[in-house]
């Protein structure tokens, strides 16, 4: 491709991103103090304007060098005749099509940071001092008492205005302790700031060994820079943890490799609640992080140690989904076992993933569990992956 094709592509994929976001979305921003989607849009475009000249190209004879002060003042970028006249080339110059809009898929980690920046949360009050809240991400358990607040997972980095707001409508204890249930970034995305709320934060080792350094989920499509130091877990089990707080015992027990390497289940004995981060979702199709030691036989291995550890009066706050008990985890079992015999059956018939996928073999679940998170053909493919 000759350079300036490639500008002429890249422009075109600018178009259609543009044309794709509509238009009131132009001036959503995760955080008061990050950029707007406008704005993004118009640093790379404008930023790197002077670069066209560095490569020799002339600068397009009808862009309007008031355009940033239009957008801003305006809220949103008029789209199609400022990105074809302009940016497009500039961003290309800059950072290279591959950069902007190829065709990594890398969408499902950008998608949750935007959703969890509005996601209302939401609070239940379960038992004792234990209540849970609900958001983008995976859900937070809140013990209360004389020693301080304890959490068990953080949520999504950008949730933090919303999820600091809940927890404190919960009562004034300040936040002490944090429990991450595995590394995941919507379960550890709040551990910089936790932590900087005052908390101490506690994992199984797995967690801290991929927090430390930048890890790739190939599921995800998706690279994850290293946590900064303040998110890293200070202290780390490999296999059981006990600790007391706000008179009530945690029991904290590594799964084998499941949905990650990293995941553990919390138990607050007295109480009877018992949340298992990531190896049960409530009614949705799970994730399965085969980039950090997950699979489908350890998940369905990780909801059979569930089974065996439910009572009948347990409360079990899933990773993702509305609380439930003993027939939720059973379901989930049993809907999980079901597909992937179907799909090792496809597979071993010599079906590729695209047919796995058209044979719909989930047909009957789809409605209700493939809403959230992963879609229908996202969970197929992690199936047919593992089988
Ligand atoms: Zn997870």
């Amino acid at each position: 491709m000759s350079p300036s094709n490639e500008l002429l592509h890249v422009s075109e994929q600018w178009i259609a991103l543009a044309e794709a976001t509509p238009a009131e979305k132009f001036a959503w921003r995760p955080v008061s103090g990050v950029r707007s989607t406008s704005e993004m849009y118009m640093h790379i475009v404008t930023a790197n304007f002077g670069l066209l000249k560095v490569i020799g190209l002339d600068t397009p004879a009808d862009l309007n060098p008031r355009l940033m002060t239009i957008t801003e003042s305006r809220g949103h970028i008029p789209r199609r005749r400022f990105l074809a006249a302009a940016g497009v080339t500039a961003a290309a110059a800059w950072l290279g099509p591959r950069a902007l809009f190829d065709e990594s898929g890398d969408v499902l980690v950008p998608n949750a940071f935007r959703e969890a920046a509005t996601a209302k949360i939401t609070v239940q009050t379960l038992r004792r001092n234990i209540s849970v809240l609900f958001g983008a991400g995976g859900n937070i358990a809140v013990l209360t008492g004389p020693d301080g607040k304890l959490l068990v997972d953080a949520e999504i980095v950008t949730a933090r205005p919303n999820v600091s707001k809940a927890i404190a409508g919960i009562n004034a204890d300040p936040i002490k302790q944090l429990i991450n249930t595995h590394w995941h970034f919507d379960h550890t995305g709040g551990n910089e700031w936790v932590h900087e709320a005052g908390a101490s934060i506690l994992a199984q080792e797995n967690t801290r060994k991929h927090l430390l350094v930048g890890t790739r989920v190939e599921g995800w499509k998706h690279t994850f820079p290293a946590a900064p130091p303040g998110a890293i877990p200070s202290t780390v089990f490999a296999e059981n943890h006990t600790l007391h707080a706000n008179h009530t015992t945690l029991v904290l027990k590594h799964y084998l490799p499941a949905h990650t390497d990293s995941d553990i289940s919390v138990h607050f004995v007295e109480a009877d609640v018992f949340h298992t981060g990531d190896t049960f979702w409530n009614r949705n199709y799970p994730f399965i992080d085969y980039s950090t030691g997950g699979s489908i036989d350890g998940q369905i291995r990780a909801a059979e140690a569930n089974i065996a550890k439910v009572t009948d009066s347990m409360i079990v706050i899933p990773g993702h989904g509305a609380v439930g008990g003993k027939a939720d985890l059973v379901l989930f079992r049993d809907v999980m076992v079901d597909l992937r015999e179907k799909v090792a059956a496809l597979k071993k018939q010599g079906r590729s993933l695209a047919e796995v996928i058209a044979a719909r073999p989930s047909a009957c679940t789809d409605e209700e569990w493939g809403n959230g998170f992963m879609t229908p053909a996202l969970f197929l493919e992690w199936v047919y992956q593992g089988v």
